[in-house]
Parts: structure tokens; sequence; C-alpha cells
């Protein structure tokens, strides 16, 4: 390897440059050549220099299996440790996109990539539950603006505490019907809600139970995701502009942790 040293003028403290490495000459005599090498991330072979990125920095080319790379990088998002359980984290204590942007030093458009993607790999869980007391409610939201509503509907399973399923939509009776069904293919002990009257049609009278008695373990959740999600805050300016956004939200809140 050649090795190419220029003195630098007068009064810039004695300094050498090796390539674009700026070094003083003590460090510049310790250190050997194969610490100016650029080792390939994928294969550790050798890397050669192939011009400059359009910011300027170094680019080089792995001559084993030709992969292009950098040694430094100046967006490091996917250096963040363990970030799949750290970005849930972040998430359900009630960070929105852009809170989460500059906590993690991220674009609004990685978290939003992150977001979609950590909730697809996500499936709604299957519990073999029989003789269940379970409950049904909706909270209301917005998408994209105040005039456009949109309502969550969910079911809790109060023995178990946990979401069996939820629904994005109007409060239609398809929409609730299909929450319904499946709770019904559980053979439930009792189902409770509110006074909505679609329930009354949907519900068999039997299992059916209206009242605040009924509603108190969802009613709670409700407060819960009011809190901890931000797109569900009340009286704020925080909501979902898309309908797969806060569909994502609620996956990554309800079975992502
Ligand atoms: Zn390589």
């Amino acid at each position: 390897m050649k090795i190419k040293l220029k003195k630098v003028a007068a009064g810039d403290g004695g300094y050498f440059y090796f390539n674009v490495l700026q070094l003083n000459f003590g460090d510049f005599l310790k250190a050997s050549v194969s610490d100016y090498q650029m080792e390939c991330k994928h294969c550790s072979s050798a890397c050669i220099k192939v011009g400059k990125q359009a910011n300027g920095n170094q680019k080089y080319r792995c001559k084993s299996c030709f992969k292009y790379q950098q040694k430094r990088y100046r967006y490091n998002a996917c250096l963040i440790q363990d970030r799949r359980s750290y970005f849930i984290k972040l998430h359900n204590e009630g960070n929105g996109i852009r809170g989460l942007s500059r906590i993690l030093n991220i674009s609004c458009n990685t978290v939003m990539k992150w977001k979609i993607n950590y909730a697809t790999d996500i499936s709604s869980p299957v519990y073999h539950a029989h003789n269940h007391t379970y409950e049904i409610d909706e909270l209301c939201s917005y998408i994209k603006h105040k005039r456009s509503q949109i309502w969550v509907m969910y079911i809790f399973d109060t023995t178990l505490k946990k979401v069996v399923d939820f629904k994005v939509g109007s409060r239609t009776k398809e929409n609730l019907k299909t929450l319904i069904d499946q709770v019904l293919n559980k053979s439930p002990k009792r189902i409770g809600t509110d006074g909505l009257s679609s329930y009354r049609t949907l519900i068999p009278s039997e299992l059916h139970k209206v009242g605040l008695r009924y509603t108190r373990h969802i009613e709670r959740n409700n407060l819960n995701l009011r809190i901890h999600l931000k797109y569900l805050a009340r009286k704020t300016i925080c909501y979902s502009k898309s309908t797969k956004m806060l569909e994502a939200s609620l996956k990554l809140y309800f079975w992502g942790g």
C-alpha cells in the first residue's frame, strides 16, 4: 500500500495528513497501516475505495461480496439496541410519531415504517377460553380532521384481563356483528355492554347484560388507552391521519408488549 504524506503549512501545529484522516505525528507513528483499511461489515474481507458520496463521505466496496459501505454513517437508526421492544415500550407510554422521532433521533418516516412493520408481524391472539365473561365497548376518535369521527370497538375478556379483538370503523351493526360472533363462538358466561340499541339485536338476551356494573372493566381499560396512546388522548389535536396507523397503534398496545 502506498502511503502518501503531506506536510501541512506552518502554524497548523505540525499535522500530517494520511488520505482524509488527520492525525498528529505521535499518533501517526503508533498506528499501523491496517487501522486505516476498511474491513467489510458483511464478510470481513478487504474493501477498496470507490469514490465519494454526495455529502463528501468516502465510499468503499468489498472485493469479495461487492457490497458498498461506509466507515461511519450519519444516520444510525439501525444501531439502536433491541429496537423493537424499546420502540414499542416508548410508543405505549404515550409518545407520538414526532416524540419517538426526537427521542430515538430518527426520522418520522422511519418511525411510521417501523410502526407498520412491527404491527404487521402481530396477529390477534387465539384464546381457547370457554365460560368467560366479556365486555364490549366503543371508543371515539378522529381520522384526518375533527369532523371525521371514527370508533374503536373492542372485546375485553374480564377473566384474562386481555383484549380479544378490536375493529376500527363506524358503529354499524355489521362491524359489531363480526366482533360479537367471535365472542359467541367461545360460549361465554356473560356479555356486558352499554345501552347501544344494536347490541340488543345481536346478543342473545340470556347472555346480554347492560349497565355500568357490567362494563366497569372495559371502561377502566378505556381510560388506560386514553392515557397511554397519543392518538386517543382527549381534547388534543393528537389523532391519527389514517385508519391504518391507528390500527397499528392499537395492535402494538394490545399485543405488542
Ligand atoms: Zn464483503
